[in-house]
């Protein structure tokens, strides 16, 4: 067992109570490589913006656990080396799926952890998520829960269909639960495909497809019930269109991928929407640059000549969506 507090890292209370306050929203950027970790470690630093780093179970599996413990002490070290004298870092499990994944993550120095009981009937739901709450508060890990169901895909988490969240269960499941944030579903959705051409509309001035809006009536109806209370947004790439055109331009095969305008993430953020979580985006970025350079230079065959610029164009990415998108940039000064 490691506390996540001899890691350096920290949990979310703080920075979510801040970030209600604030009206801004905290990055929840996921990882599983070096590049990775580097290009979000390098653009926290760079803005000061507290950031979480998130780690799905099927990421757990593929970086390894060990191995993810050191990445996540290293970061906090290596922040500090980049002149961030505070580092306001979080080690946050995504979509934990039993009791004990949640536990092994809070076991190995994760300082979050969420339970993601949404695909239950409610009573088990709050069953699971309560037991989850009362082993990780032990240790002052913080725990999301989630209500509704996203559609789409990400790693072991797919749905075909999403349901909005009932503004009228949340407080009860808040209070039964004692968890620490909510997910709510509102129309975000995983993966880079998060809606059908049909139920787009085309924009005839840049004929590219435009996404229904966010149900901002149910957010609010959450908010109403539930002041204050820290609000997750998961699903929320914007998947930028140059990346894809990138991609697509130089061998790749992405059709009518769509994601979140990002007007409508920035407003989100305003809220009580205190973490927005990012994921497609980086992997187009990163996908993009390495397209890039096996197409213009077919002869390179040192890793760093193709994940070197991957790891830049990651880092303009995470940049870009702190000070443009989620306004967290000089908030971990
Ligand atoms: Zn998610």
């Amino acid at each position: 067992m490691v506390s996540y507090k001899e890691l350096g890292l920290v949990n979310t209370r703080e920075m979510f109570a801040k970030a209600i306050d604030g009206g801004y929203a905290i990055p929840a950027f996921n990882f599983n490589n070096m590049e990775q970790l580097q290009a979000i470690i390098m653009a926290a630093a760079e803005t000061k913006s507290p950031v979480i780093l998130q780690v799905s179970k099927g990421a757990r599996a593929y970086a390894n656990q060990t191995l993810l413990r050191y990445m996540a002490q290293g970061a906090v070290e290596y922040a500090k080396e980049l002149g961030w004298e505070k580092p306001q870092i979080c080690l946050h499990l995504d979509h934990g799926d039993s009791f004990e994944t949640c536990k092994s993550c809070v076991d190995y120095g994760f300082s979050s952890v969420m339970i993601d009981g949404s695909s239950l009937p409610y009573d088990e739901n709050v069953a699971l998520t309560k037991k989850v709450v009362e082993y990780a508060h032990q240790f002052d890990v913080t725990v999301e829960a989630e209500l509704g169901v996203l559609a789409g895909v990400e790693d072991e988490v797919s749905a075909e269909e999403s349901h909005y969240t009932k503004p009228e269960e949340v407080v009860d499941f808040v209070s039964k639960t004692g968890c620490d944030s909510l997910a709510i579903s509102i129309g975000t959705s995983h993966g880079a495909y998060k809606f059908k051409p049909e139920q787009c509309t085309l924009d005839p001035k840049t004929g590219r497809l435009v996404p229904p809006p966010l149900a901002f009536d149910v957010l609010e109806g959450v908010e109403k019930q539930l002041p204050g209370f820290p609000i997750v947004l998961h699903g929320s790439s914007s998947v930028p269109q140059e990346e894809v055109d990138t991609i697509n331009a130089h061998g790749g095969k992405l059709q009518a991928a769509v994601g979140i305008p990002e007007e409508q993430l920035r407003k989100a953020a305003k809220s009580a929407v205190c973490k927005i979580n990012i994921d497609s985006d980086s992997r187009l970025a990163m996908t993009a640059a390495v397209r890039r350079v096996f197409d213009e230079k077919p002869a390179e065959f040192d890793p760093r000549k193709y994940l070197g610029p991957a790891r830049d164009n990651m880092k303009k990415l995470y940049i870009h969506k702190i000070v443009n998108v989620l306004g967290s940039d000089g908030k971990a000064e």
